[in-house]
């Protein structure tokens, strides 16, 4: 069931604000108005509009809620399985025939105990792919978080009982329906990759998503050589192949890219294809390390995602801010290759341009209030000259356990370091018990 919005109007007064969009803009001593769920006003006191609304004082920082961009969160009944395994082989060897095993509820508790970190990490949107995309549904709604979730396509070994890709993408759509308009969950459709998910899928998924303007998320050169079958039998590289088949040109995000020529890089330019930039499972994995600044340069917009607890290992997207900034430093040998205002922007207003979407990600009017509050009273904040400081402290200093509160629509969801919408303790019971039986082969 969608949950009802909060109608209260309130305003918030906070030592310090940082809007999220790419000049890096940090207010001093301003004031965060909501009303319906949106931000009405932002800005410094000395020129806020009068208003009855009860005011909050907030001694800290608002950020923006950050935007994870791509996971696959339920992975969390899966966390650091597989520890030093190439991608193939810990996908087919040890993640594959554990999902086989999956049942909705599997799904559902993993998910609950996923949105309750992310929550309390300040994540208040992530794109979603996993199987039983309903259960993630349920699970999402019940937390107060907001997310993108795609139904996937894909057909391994010991998931016959999914059905065929045909069936998945009938059950794609019925699911779309199903979930109907939500201002918390939007839905989309998320094909695995084009070396596992046939050409033909591909495009009719294509077809659906523009049809329904609904986001296509799929996995794109992660690994090196991962669909040299398929180059080869095209004598193009992938991306090549997915525009000459009609696959691009609609909302589309792409995972990883790390294998990417500038070829490719143009490709994604030409047809406006978005990137989910996910440095850590890349790093952790051993994948690569992607041409960050090479999309950023060619004007492709590119959020950060953290990938699945599985290979990260957590959903902590300020640990992405900052990888984010010191691979693109380190690839180009130059400290300016990427600031650290263009590394939080990726997780803030860059993340939800990358998902096309417009009402969320920044603080300004208009947009949902998404947004936690930061704890600055902290050896990680000391000393600050400037407003410029506290965004750069953010980004080197900072980190998930200086989130104190967060909201998502205007609704409080964590206070103080706890998550207020799900029962944490009760939830990684749950989770312990769910995982152990998983585990059994
Ligand atoms: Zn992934």
């Amino acid at each position: 069931m969608t949950r009802p919005l909060e109608v209260t109007a309130r305003r918030y007064r906070a030592g310090a604000v940082v809007l999220g969009d790419r000049a890096g803009t940090v207010l001093r001593d301003a004031v965060l108005d909501v009303a319906e769920g949106r931000i009405t006003w932002i800005g410094p006191v000395a020129d806020a509009p009068p208003s009855n609304a009860p005011e909050t004082r907030l001694p800290g920082l608002i950020s923006p809620g950050l935007l994870n961009a791509h996971c696959h969160s339920p992975m969390t009944l899966f966390r650091g399985i597989g520890e030093g395994l190439p991608l193939n082989r810990w996908l087919s060897e040890v993640m594959w025939p554990r999902e086989g095993r999956l049942t909705a509820d599997d799904v559902r508790a993993a998910m609950r105990l996923a949105s309750a970190e992310m929550l309390r990490h300040g994540i208040t949107t992530s794109v979603e792919m996993y199987m039983y995309a309903d259960a993630v549904v349920e699970a999402v709604r019940e937390s107060g978080a907001r997310a993108v979730v795609m139904s996937p396509l894909l057909a391994a070994p010991g998931w016959e009982h999914l059905g065929t890709l045909d069936e998945q993408l009938e059950r794609a759509v019925r699911h779309a329906d199903s979930v109907g308009k939500d201002p918390y969950v939007e839905v989309g459709i998320g094909p695995h990759a084009a070396y596992t998910v046939p050409l033909d899928i591909l495009r009719r998924a294509a077809e659906l998503t523009r049809e329904h303007r609904m986001l296509l998320h799929i996995h794109v050169a992660e690994t090196q050589g991962e669909a040299a079958e398929l180059e080869d039998e095209h004598g193009a590289s992938v991306p090549r192949i997915l525009a000459d088949h009609g696959i691009l040109g609609g909302r589309m995000l792409a995972a990883h890219c790390v294998w990417m020529s500038d070829a490719d890089l143009d490709v994604w330019a030409e047809h406006d294809v978005s990137v989910a930039h996910c440095p850590q499972s890349n790093a952790k994995l051993a994948a690569g390390i992607a041409p960050l600044t090479g999309m950023l340069e060619r004007g492709i917009r590119v959020g950060l995602g953290t990938d699945g607890p599985a290979s990260n290992n957590n959903l902590d997207l300020w640990e992405e801010i900052r990888l984010a900034a010191q691979l693109a430093r380190l690839r180009a040998l130059d400290p300016n290759a990427l600031s650290a205002a263009d590394a939080f922007w990726l997780a803030t207003g860059g993340g939800a341009a990358a998902l096309g979407r417009d009402d969320i990600g920044l603080l300004e009017p208009g947009r949902w209030a998404d947004f936690c509050q930061i704890d600055t009273d902290d050896v990680a904040f000391i000393p600050v000259e400037s407003g410029a400081d506290l965004l750069t402290h953010l980004v080197w200093s900072a980190g998930s356990q200086h989130v104190r509160d967060t909201w998502v629509a205007g609704r409080q969801v964590v206070a103080d370091g706890v998550c207020l919408t799900v029962d944490e303790p009760e939830a990684r019971t749950e989770v312990r018990k769910r995982a152990a039986r998983l585990g059994q082969a």
